[in-house]
Order: structure tokens, then sequence, then C-alpha cells
């Protein structure tokens, strides 16, 4: 059994509320009742009275957890495998990192996460799983590490039930004996909706609202590697059990061309004129949209999730961010699976997606400023959660995600700005605290929830035993890289 305090107080912090008022107290205290933070400032010795722990704020800053609204926990095993490579090589190359995985691996894999995450303020994630076909045994897993680790996850239940056109070699005919190997290794092969209906709704049933932090979201691949029919299940099975829904969109230049040849039309317009386009969406890149596809994803209220280092690191293009947020689509941020990355520390993809943008910008109005980076990790991530009440600030009523910051690490002393501060000098290493619905996770700058080191251990040779049992597909995977320049 874990031990949760019912009542905590941190006292005499540097609190960042990141509220709508912008609230900043210094000292403030924030006192947390069963998860709850119910009282936000300067909180009376009587009122503070039974409290089961009182954390010392002295010298910290207080934020509320980062968001990060788009990663792949299978990813997280595969860190420094892929440079020079652009989406379509990548995208061949990681299979053979990342199929046949048992569920203990997967499992395993999203702990590592969880651990990265944690000790880098990130207190919940939006988790795109996995990359091939999945069995009720392999959601069990991935969703128990969240759970045993403590964080807040929305997990998207990742499938495709048509064709992986945007990484087929265009123009080029396979040989024959790279025909029949890539029919019979191919690990990228569809799943019928049937399949996916069913596994959805079961995972849905058992896990979604779990431990009132764990969701389950359906979430195709990427619109165009499914019917219309799947889209329209998915919009159907969010709408009947209240879930988000998740995919990649328009990462590529070529799925763009793509969409155009299989409808006619963009792949936003297509999915607005059938009727699935909503505020339960988080989109992952959104990177080759034109203006009428902006147009429609401000008034649709669904969430852009940028991604900024996986954006560049794969050369996939410059997600046209300043003109979403002008328009008013709403933003979240993330840092896609350790592959194209290749951490998960939110702070790198702050600082990115603060000055990404800035050297295109027709004027500084269009720059993206500390705070509006902050609001995307944060109100953002949890606008993609469908967690908008819950998490996002630190504000009476809403649920206790929080991280603690040192301020003693060089580049807080002194403090002069503490939110351009947080952006832009900060790197994750000087979280302290962590604490998600009032549990603490992490102290003194430790995983304390759970055995992290045993993690570590186990994780050690789990990518080459992968690797061994992937030999002949790494070897395809290889060669249809090369067919990408
Ligand atoms: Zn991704």
């Amino acid at each position: 059994m874990h031990h949760q305090p019912s009542r905590l107080i941190v006292r005499d912090a540097l609190v960042v509320t990141l509220d709508a008022k912008d609230s900043v107290y210094d000292p403030g205290d924030v006192l947390i009742e069963d998860g709850v933070i119910v009282a936000v400032g300067t909180v009376e010795d009587e009122a503070a009275e039974g409290c089961d722990r009182v954390i010392d704020g002295a010298g910290r800053l207080l934020v509320p957890g980062l968001v990060n609204a788009h990663t792949h926990s299978p990813n997280n095993m595969v860190q420094g495998t892929a440079d020079g490579l652009s989406h379509p090589a990548y995208m061949w190359i990681t299979q053979a990192y990342t199929a046949n995985r048992t569920p203990r691996e997967h499992y395993v894999s999203a702990m590592l996460g969880c651990i990265q995450m944690l000790l880098t303020g990130t207190t919940a994630a939006l988790d795109h799983f996995p990359g091939q076909t999945f069995t009720a045994e392999d959601v069990d897993a991935v969703i128990s590490a969240y759970r045993d680790a403590g964080m807040r996850a929305a997990l998207g239940l990742r499938f495709y039930d048509s064709g992986f056109d945007d990484i087929a070699p265009r123009g080029a005919t396979l040989s024959k004996d790279v025909a029949a190997d890539l029919e019979r290794l191919n690990p990228l092969k569809p799943m019928p909706l049937a399949d996916y209906g069913a596994l959805a709704a079961d995972a849905i049933s058992r896990w979604h609202g779990a431990e009132g932090r764990l969701k389950v979201f359906p979430a195709p691949s990427n619109p165009e590697r499914c019917t219309d029919e799947a889209l329209v299940l998915c919009a159907e099975l969010a709408d009947g059990h209240d879930l988000g829904m998740h995919t990649h969109l328009l990462e590529s230049r070529v799925q763009a061309e793509i969409a155009q040849e299989k409808y006619g039309c963009t792949m936003v317009r297509h999915m607005a004129d059938l009727g699935v386009l909503n505020r339960r969406w988080s989109f992952a890149h959104t990177v080759w949209v034109d203006d009428d596809d902006i147009e429609l994803l401000a008034r649709s209220g669904a969430v852009v999730v940028h991604n900024p280092e996986s954006n560049m690191k794969i050369g996939a293009g410059t997600a046209p961010v300043p003109a979403m947020k002008a328009r008013g689509v709403r933003l979240a941020l993330g840092t896609d699976g350790a592959g194209t990355n290749d951490n998960l520390i939110m702070h790198e993809a702050l600082r990115l997606a603060a000055m990404l943008h800035r050297p295109q910008a027709a004027s500084r109005a269009d720059w993206l400023m500390a705070r509006d980076v902050l609001a995307m990790a944060t109100a953002g991530g949890a606008a993609a959660l469908l967690a908008d009440d819950d998490i996002g600030a630190i504000e009476a009523g809403r649920r206790a995600d929080l991280v603690l910051y040192r301020l003693d690490a060089p580049w807080w002393v002194p403090v002069n700005d503490v939110m351009n501060q947080l952006v832009f000098a900060e790197n994750g290493s000087s979280v302290d605290t962590v604490m998600v619905d009032g549990r603490v996770l992490v102290e003194g700058g430790r995983i304390t929830a759970f055995d992290a080191d045993a993690i570590l251990a186990e994780a050690r040779p789990m990518m080459e035993a992968n690797l061994e049992r992937n030999a002949e597909l790494l070897g395809l995977a290889r060669h249809m890289a090369d067919l990408f320049s």
C-alpha cells in the first residue's frame, strides 16, 4: 500500500500558479487535501492544523507539473538509434527496435519514460502506444506502468486499418525477395477494425478512469492510415465514453500530398466533412496545414501538439505555430518519442518552441514568449488530456500535480524573471520534489515512489534482446530506409 497523506502543505515557496490572473505568491503556501488543492496564498496555522506532512518550500519554486502531450513509450529505449534519418527512413528503422516486444518489455519501457519525465518536472503524459498491432496484455502492461509510477496519463491506443502509404517507396519497384520479406516480416500490417473496436472497448471498460488519473483514448496512428469507418468509430467511442482522441496529423509533406490524392482535399477538410473534427482531438505535429485548415482547427476546438525537437531532428518541417496561435487554435507541447528527440525532457521542448519560430516571424509580435510556451505545456496539455479543469494551474479545486524546483542552481541565481528563467534557463535538473494527486513521487531529486534503479537494471539488456529477436527485420528495415533519400 502506498502511504497517501490526506492533508499536506507546502510552505513558503515562490508559487507561480499559471492561473488566469497569473498570480504569483512570494512566499506562498499551498494546502492539499485528498489530492486536491484547497488553498493557495497565505494559509494560517489554524487552517493547516492536522497536516500529515509539511514540505518546506523556502528557496524553492512551486509550479504546476508539465504535461508531455505527445510521446510513445515503446521508444523510451531507442534513444540514440537514429541520426540522419528522414521521417520514412526513421519509421522503417524504428520498427526493428520496437516490434515484437513482450508485455514486460512494454512495461519496463514505459517505466523508463516515467522516471525520466518525473525527474524533470513532467507529471502527465499522453502516450501514443504502440507502433504496431497489440494485445490486451500489452495494454495492461503499459498502463500498469503509469499506475505503478503514480503519473497521470492518457493512453492513446494507436492503430491503423489501412496502409502506411506515407512510408511506402513511391515510384520504386521492390525486388521479388524484398517484397516477399516485406510480406513475411512487415510489423505494420493493418489491424482489422472490428478487432480494434473490441480491444479498445475492453481497455476503456477496464482502465479508463482507473486511480482517478488514468485515461484511455482511441488514437489512429495517422488519419490517412485509417479508413473513414475507423475515424467514425473513434468519434463514436469518444462521444459515448467522454474520451479524448489522439493522432499524428500531417507530419510530413508527403502526407499532405497523399491526402489530396486520396480525398481531393486536405486531411483536415476531409475530417471536417466527415463530421469527426471536434474538440476531443489532439493532433501531434500538424506541420503541413494551410490557412483553411488552421481556421477549421480553430473552430473545432481541437488541440495541436507541437513537437519542435522531433520535427527538426527528422527534417519534417516547421509547424505554423504562431499562425495557429494568432487564429486561436488551442496548443500543447510534446517531446515525441525518444527515437526522434532523444529524451523526454519537456524543458528542452519549451525552450525550442519559444525560439524556433522567431527567425521566420515577420514581426516580434508573432513570437512565442515564455508565458506562451508555458501555457502550452500546462493548460494546453490539460486540454489535450481532456482535463482542463483538473490540472494545468495551481488553484483551489484542481488536482495537486505540482513540481518544486531548487533555486540554488547557478542559472537561478539571482532570480530576475521567474517565467523567463523557467523556460530559457532551467533544464529539468533543478527538480527537487514532484507530486501527482498530492502524492509525493520525487524527493530530493530522487524517485521515492518506486524502485527506479531496479527498472534501470532490468531495462539495460532489453534492447540487445529486442534486436536479436528482430535481426531479420533490421536488415529489411535498413533496405527500406535506403530507398528514401
Ligand atoms: Zn509521434
